[in-house]
């Protein structure tokens, strides 16, 4: 039996372990990613761009320095670091209609990040923007995107509603042709490729979804002119008098329900797993306070802070002082109580344990404080650890279910059972609905090439594909032998830093263009990895604890393969293994050494 903190609370720690077990138990299917639906065929229509309309273009047949492919924030701070080193031709291209990448595509009501806008929001001291708000909403951000595409000249070269279909290196003329669905077919130095690890929509597989007869649509190609209001969060006036089904509780249902809530006649919720919802706390940006925080230099400040509270560097003081810091400062506290010689990584695997339990006991006391009906509340109450799924923070996702027509109609685990013509079947009854939206998430623990939607041909046509057949194999998480002058830009074999996603993209960004400013100051006409420096890497990767989320123990989700032992998309998908911190001091090291040492330049 432990103590809690703050909330007063004991918890039973074999109790709580086997009631952790008995919810993942009841979840666990064969099926694992198998059980969701891609959006092909007559359901690719789901994927229509509802934001901007598609224009017609002549196709592109010239060269370019370097080609990005994903205009989101990895594509946009590379494409600044780039711009900034003196690279003028950078074409970005994206499959949506603008900048923006997730951002671009997730318009849904409520949409805000979930960390907080001074480290989230890239290139803010750059730009000079002052976020208007803590944790900014989805138009500010998208915004934002806009902003940096306008200050760095990347809308110059961008092609927009373009996918790039085929990658292929061009030995004899040290460069990559790049062909797209659009007809184009043109040349570039470099390729970067930041596609993001959560933009193909994915349906639950469940029978009967092509019949229903009323209207559908997917969290991330919402569909306004069907709920009226817009994603500032004017009303779903349309909504009035309807009623809605939503699939699914995850971060983007979090956000989202509480809207729906305030314009529907019925709002159904169709939960399989709670997801864990802490406090939010949101608050305007005082222009006063922020002038004074905003001296030179200061994002970057923020930025290490936040990484290294995240990843066990202890400092002194927590700036953004938030629900993902506050897990880590309570892991902190109780580890620095315990005496030096008992620090073992036993002792401190089990202080991580109790304050996730007394987090995770506080945070199920809060939605009994929340939620008045107290069978609704029981069920919205997340047994597992906090970083076995993705955590959420929202003062009105929980606060919805007492509006009279919100229904919270939990699965026990088991999810929707089918679709028919006029409704969703669950727990074997049936729940006719004017429309359903698909709050289902993103295909995660699919391969890089599959999500991508094109493979890279590198070196004696050996594709990516191949080269990881076996998992991820990288310099960096950036660099892949047999791929020369072509660059990741994403987390794994990096710092892996979850909780602020664009922190990784910027230091992956800055790496790139430091590279690439070597190499044509110099005349190189190539640049690769070596087979050896990659494998040292990957050897390093491979001594460290694994990965740090997913864990079997966990309820299944894509942070787990979906409960499944992690297959070869997925097994390499880890950080440096002495965190974040370690792996951006390292990178900061190569970076200024102007050796680059792994890489090789070709004249
Ligand atoms: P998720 O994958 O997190 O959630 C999908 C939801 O659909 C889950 O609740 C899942 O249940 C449910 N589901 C799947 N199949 C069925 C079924 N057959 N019956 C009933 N329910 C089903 O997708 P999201 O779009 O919510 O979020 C994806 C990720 O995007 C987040 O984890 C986060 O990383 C990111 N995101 C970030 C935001 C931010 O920073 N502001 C906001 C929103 C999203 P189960 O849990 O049981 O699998």
């Amino acid at each position: 039996m432990i103590s809690g903190s703050g909330a007063g609370m004991s918890v039973d720690k074999e109790t709580l372990r086997r009631k952790y077990r008995e919810e993942r138990d009841k979840r666990l299917r064969p099926d694992g990613n198998d059980q969701y639906l891609r959006l092909t065929g007559r359901l690719a229509s789901y994927l229509d761009d509802p934001y901007t309309p598609r224009t017609e273009r002549e196709p592109r047949t010239d060269h370019v320095t370097v080609a990005f492919v994903g205009g989101g924030f990895a594509g946009l701070v590379t494409g600044a670091r780039l711009k900034e080193a003196g690279v003028d031709d950078v074409r970005v291209i994206d499959k949506g209609g603008d900048f923006g990448g997730t951002w671009y595509w997730n318009r849904y009501p409520g949409a805000q990040c979930d960390t907080a806008s001074y480290v989230y929001m890239p290139l803010l001291e750059e730009t000079g923007h002052m976020p208007t708000e803590k944790y900014a909403h989805g138009p500010e951000i998208l915004e934002h995107c806009r902003r940096i595409g306008e200050r760095y000249g990347l809308y110059d070269h961008a092609l927009f509603h373009t996918e790039v279909q085929d990658l292929r290196w061009d030995e004899s003329r040290s460069r990559w042709r790049i062909r797209t669905d659009r007809g184009d077919d043109f040349t570039a130095t470099f390729v970067a490729l930041g596609i993001g690890p959560l933009h193909v929509p994915k349906l639950p597989g469940i029978p009967g979804i092509e019949s229903f007869r009323g209207h559908s649509f997917h969290t991330s190609r919402w569909d306004y002119a069907y709920t009226g209001g817009d994603p500032s969060g004017a009303p779903l006036d349309r909504l009035a008098g309807k009623r809605v089904a939503i699939i699914g509780t995850g971060a983007t249902a979090v956000q989202a329900v509480p809207h729906l809530a305030r314009a529907c006649a019925e709002l159904y919720v169709f939960q399989r797993t709670p997801s864990s919802v802490d406090v939010r706390d949101n608050r305007p940006t005082d222009p006063q306070w922020f002038a004074e925080i905003a001296q030179p230099g200061w994002q970057q400040r923020w930025l290490t802070n936040f990484a290294a509270n995240q990843s066990g560097a202890m400092p002194d003081e927590d700036l953004v002082m938030d629900g993902w810091t506050d897990i880590a400062g309570r892991v902190r506290a109780k580890i620095q109580a315990l005496p030096r010689e008992e620090r073992s990584l036993e002792r401190m695997l089990a202080a991580f344990e109790d304050c996730d339990f007394e987090k995770m006991a506080e945070i199920r006391a809060r939605v009994d404080a929340v939620v008045s009906d107290p069978e609704t509340a029981q069920r919205l109450k997340a047994w597992y650890r906090q970083l076995c799924k993705r955590p959420c923070f929202h003062d009105e996702y929980l606060q919805a279910f007492n509006l009279p027509g919100t229904h919270l109609v939990d699965t026990d685990g088991k999810g929707v059972q089918r679709l028919t013509e006029t409704g969703v079947v669950a727990a074997g009854r049936e729940y006719e609905v004017d429309c359903v939206i698909y709050a289902s998430g993103f295909e995660v623990g699919t391969t890089w090439t599959r999500r991508a939607g094109f493979d890279l041909t590198g070196r004696d046509g050996v594709r990516l594909s191949e080269h990881w057949a076996e998992g991820m194999r990288s310099l960096h998480g950036i660099h892949a032998h047999g791929f020369p002058n072509a660059f990741l830009v994403q987390q794994a074999q990096g710092a892996n830093l979850i909780s602020n996603i664009p922190h990784n993209l910027t230091e992956s960004g800055r790496t790139i263009a430091a590279v690439v400013e070597h190499a044509l100051a110099h005349g190189y006409r190539e640049v690769e990895v070596s087979e050896q420096a990659e494998e040292a890497w990957v050897e390093l990767l491979r001594s460290g604890a694994g990965r740090i989320l997913g864990s079997p123990d966990c309820t299944p989700g894509y942070y787990n393969n979906e409960g499944h032992a992690p297959g070869p998309a997925t097994r390499l998908l880890v950080g440096h293994p002495h965190g974040a911190m370690a792996y951006f001091a390292h990178l900061d090291r190569w970076r200024e050494s102007g050796t680059f040492e792994g890489l090789e330049f070709r004249a």
